[in-house]
Parts: structure tokens; C-alpha cells; sequence
């Protein structure tokens, strides 16, 4: 298997001779919050599958829905003329859960990178519908991360993703990140520093012109980008300063709604109502790619009063609302409320992240230690803690090989190591990750 994968997978987010040099574990099955690999070798899964199956592997309500589904309707398009009766009621349950986020219409993607897509797509529309043509350019967030459509590349904080494909979409322009450990004013207070990069953002606004901006987007806790919690101050005061301007907020969710954080979505965490949401990954807990968009009242009526036609949608996928997706999707939502998988993300989310700042006390390897939202947690690791030095990249694959060996398969991202377990794993499970984490650690 590891030579037919060399000579014929390409993977995503890899060099296509990674294979050659690097063979990729091969799983070949899971079950709970475990994974087991070719050789028989089975650890806990510290990453979740990729931050989205919240509900662990092995749920059997929703293999259930999927198989009924694929006996009573395995597909039909719901482009305009034809729907069906899954995504209605989803739709209707989507609408419950999201109320509180002031969210009330879906738009249904195939996964997260389309999700944004559509975003950022209906916010020029929006504009264009409401009389305001111009604004057609988006903020963002540095180490934000948007998936890998040409749109959400374009937006997407981390250079790297962007500079290989450019030239892309002009008129995005990225935000100073409320990064704590790193940033480009020094600055070590959570606080002071959400209001530096406040200010960075009016200042932007005021340089491009606020009527040009279509639309902000951010995740409420940025994952990707190495999992960074601003300070609660950080998110209120972009949705006013959006607000103020005529500039729609595109809450980001694909890895935080759902539960992720400790709280039902991001967004609520800090108590924003963003006018939309992307979601995809949980939504259904790695069954199959499915999506939404969640759209407000204020933003859905303005495209329904439309009467100058622009409003007409050339947008959507063959697999938009796939009914096996939906039916899914539907099982999965009560899953998620049944287990109130929000609650163990909390008191596990913070079990891990008290163990995990106490690896630091006695790793020096160990620069930063983030998380304190839910089950999203990292570790930075420098080569100097006094300099915050990078450090070499094969030493934190060190780590992770070692961790893996130990018990529990963790992801390396950049100098990071990124944590983020199904929501239903227990303490045991929780101790395992740590003792593996300090396993690798010592290895070093
Ligand atoms: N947005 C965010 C915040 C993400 O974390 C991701 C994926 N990690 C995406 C968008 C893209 O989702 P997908 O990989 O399903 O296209």
C-alpha cells in the first residue's frame, strides 16, 4: 500500500514526493474516539479526523439515517424547480439551532472551502442588490484560514496559501491577528492588543473606503492558523465597527460550529450575531461533504424583495443539499444536542489545556501553550523559548511520531501541534493525549 500510495496519490497539502520520503500512516479503521492503522497499531484521535468529527466514529443513529436515505432517495438536485424532503427539515432544524446567531435561511455547499465561496459570493451580491455596487472587497484576518477556493485563498491570512496562486481576487486586505505570542506591535497584553488591531482594521477601512468593502470574514477562534483565541473585546467590537460602516460580518465556522468551542458556536461564544455563518466539517460529523451558509432576516430580505432581478442566483452545486448529506446532517444535529457534546467539549477542552500548560513547565521546546476554548487547543514550539526562535521542522515531527507510537495521533502544523479530539472523548482518553504529547516530548 505505502509504494501504490507513493506512485499514485497525490495528497493535499503535501509535496507530491512527501509520499516517497514520508510514508503517511495508513488508517484502515476506527471506531469511538479511536483509530487503527495498517500494522494493527490503534491510538487515540487527537485530531478529529480534521477538527470534524465531533460525535467520534462510530455513530450509529446516523449510519442508520444514511442508509435508510440511500434506500429511499439517494440523490436529486434542488436547483431551482425540484427540492426535496430532507433539506426542508433540515433547514427548519437549522433554523432552530442557529436563532440564537440571528440565523435563519441555509444555503447548502458540499464543505467548507465552498461554504466561504458562497459567503463571499452573496455578500457582493447583497451589496449590488441593496444599490451599493462598489463594494466589492473583503477583510480578513492574518494566520486566518478560508479553505482553498481561488475566493477563500484570496482572504486567507496565511501567505503561504496565497503567493503560489496569485495573481487572485484583488481587494482583500488582512487584518493584524490578535495574536498574542507574535505580533507587530510587541504587544504581550490580550487586551491592548485587540485594540491595536482594532485600530488596524479602521484604519484599513478608512485607507480602501468603507463604501468599497463588501464583507469582513473571521473565525470566532482561528484555527488553522495555529489556534488563536482572541480577547473576548476582539469579536464584539469588529461586529460594531462592521455594522458602523455597511460592511456585512462572514462569521467563519467551519471548524467552530457545532460545539468545538464550549459553546453551541463561536459567534455566541462572544455573544456576536454575524450576518453570515459558514459551516461544514461537524455538520455531518465526517459522513459526507456537506455544508451550509447560514444567512440573517436583514440579509435574506433584501435578496427576497428583490425586484431588479440581480438578485437571481448563478450560484450552487450538483451536491448542494444532498439528500443522503441532509439526512445525515439531520442525525447528526440530534446527536449533537442529545450528547450536548458543547458541555464535555468545555470540561474536557479545559482538562487538556491545564495539562497541556503543564507539559510547558517542563518543556522548554514548548513556546506557547494555546486553547481554553473548548476542544481546540495548540502548542507552539520554538528552538529558543527566550527568543521564541523557530525551531527545526523535523523536530516536531519528532513529536508527533513519538506521541503516535505512544497512544494518540497529533497534527502538526507549521511549528504547531494542533489538537482537536471528537467532543465525546472522555478524561482517560484526555490523559492518554498528554501522556503520549510528554512521551514525544522527552523523546526530543
Ligand atoms: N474555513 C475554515 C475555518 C476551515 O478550517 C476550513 C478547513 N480546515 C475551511 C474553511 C475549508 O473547508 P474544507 O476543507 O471542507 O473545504
Amino acid at each position: 500500500l505505502k509504494e501504490m500510495n507513493a506512485r499514485s496519490v497525490w495528497h493535499p497539502m503535501a509535496h507530491p514526493a512527501d509520499s516517497q520520503k514520508n510514508p503517511p500512516t495508513i488508517v484502515t479503521g476506527a471506531q469511538g474516539v479511536r483509530i487503527t492503522d495498517v500494522d494493527g497499531h490503534e491510538v487515540v484521535d487527537g485530531v478529529g479526523g480534521l477538527w470534524n468529527v465531533n460525535l467520534g466514529f462510530s455513530c450509529q443513529p446516523v449510519k442508520d439515517a444514511i442508509a435508510a436515505q440511500l434506500d429511499r432517495l439517494p440523490y436529486y438536485s434542488i436547483f431551482r424547480g425540484t427540492t426535496n424532503d430532507c433539506v426542508i427539515e433540515l433547514a427548519e432544524e437549522l433554523r432552530d439551532f442557529f436563532a440564537p446567531d440571528g440565523l435563519s435561511r441555509a444555503f447548502y455547499t458540499s464543505g467548507g472551502s465552498d461554504s466561504v465561496e458562497t459567503a463571499l459570493r452573496l455578500a457582493r451580491q447583497y451589496h449590488k442588490v441593496k444599490g451599493e455596487p462598489a463594494r466589492i472587497k473583503y477583510l480578513s484576518l492574518k494566520k486566518g484560514y478560508h479553505g482553498t477556493h481561488t475566493g477563500g485563498a484570496s482572504v486567507n491570512g496565511n501567505a503561504n496559501f496565497r503567493t503560489q496562486y496569485e495573481p487572485l481576487l484583488p481587494g482583500c486586505y488582512h487584518i493584524p491577528a490578535p495574536y498574542t505570542y507574535r505580533n507587530p506591535f510587541n504587544e504581550t497584553d490580550p487586551e491592548k492588543l485587540a485594540q491595536l488591531c482594532l485600530q488596524a482594521l479602521e484604519d484599513e477601512i478608512a485607507f480602501q473606503g468603507a463604501g468599497t468593502i463588501a464583507a469582513m470574514i473571521m473565525e470566532p477562534v482561528l484555527g488553522a492558523g495555529g489556534v488563536i483565541p482572541p480577547h473576548e473585546s476582539f469579536m464584539p467590537a469588529v461586529r460594531e465597527i462592521c455594522s458602523k460602516h455597511g460592511i456585512l460580518l462572514i462569521a467563519d465556522e467551519v471548524i467552530t460550529a457545532f460545539g468545538r468551542t464550549g459553546s453551541w458556536t463561536g459567534s455566541r461564544h462572544w455573544g456576536v450575531q454575524p450576518d453570515l455563518m459558514c459551516t461544514a466539517k461537524a455538520i455531518t460529523n465526517g459522513y459526507f461533504p456537506f455544508g451550509a451558509v447560514m444567512i440573517s432576516d436583514a440579509v435574506a430580505e433584501v435578496f427576497e424583495q428583490d425586484e431588479t432581478g440581480l438578485a437571481a442566483i448563478g450560484h450552487g452545486y450538483t451536491y448542494s443539499g444532498h439528500p443522503v448529506g441532509a439526512a445525515a446532517a439531520l442525525a447528526c444535529l440530534a446527536e449533537t444536542k442529545r450528547l450536548n457534546v458543547k458541555d464535555n467539549a468545555a470540561e474536557r477542552g479545559a482538562e487538556l489545556f491545564a495539562g497541556l500548560q503543564a507539559l510547558q513547565a517542563d518543556f522548554d521546546v514548548i513556546g506557547d501553550v494555546r486553547g481554553g476554548h473548548g476542544l481546540m487547543c495548540a502548542l507552539e514550539l520554538v528552538s529558543d523559548r527566550a527568543t521564541k526562535a523557530p525551531i527545526d521542522k523535523a523536530r516536531v515531527n519528532k513529536v508527533q511520531e513519538v506521541a503516535y507510537q505512544s497512544g494518540a495521533m497529533v497534527r502538526v502544523s507549521g511549528p504547531n501541534i494542533i489538537l482537536s479530539p471528537p467532543l465525546v472523548l472522555a478524561s482517560e482518553d484526555v490523559q492518554v493525549i498528554l501522556s503520549s504529547l510528554r512521551a514525544g516530548f522527552e523523546s526530543l
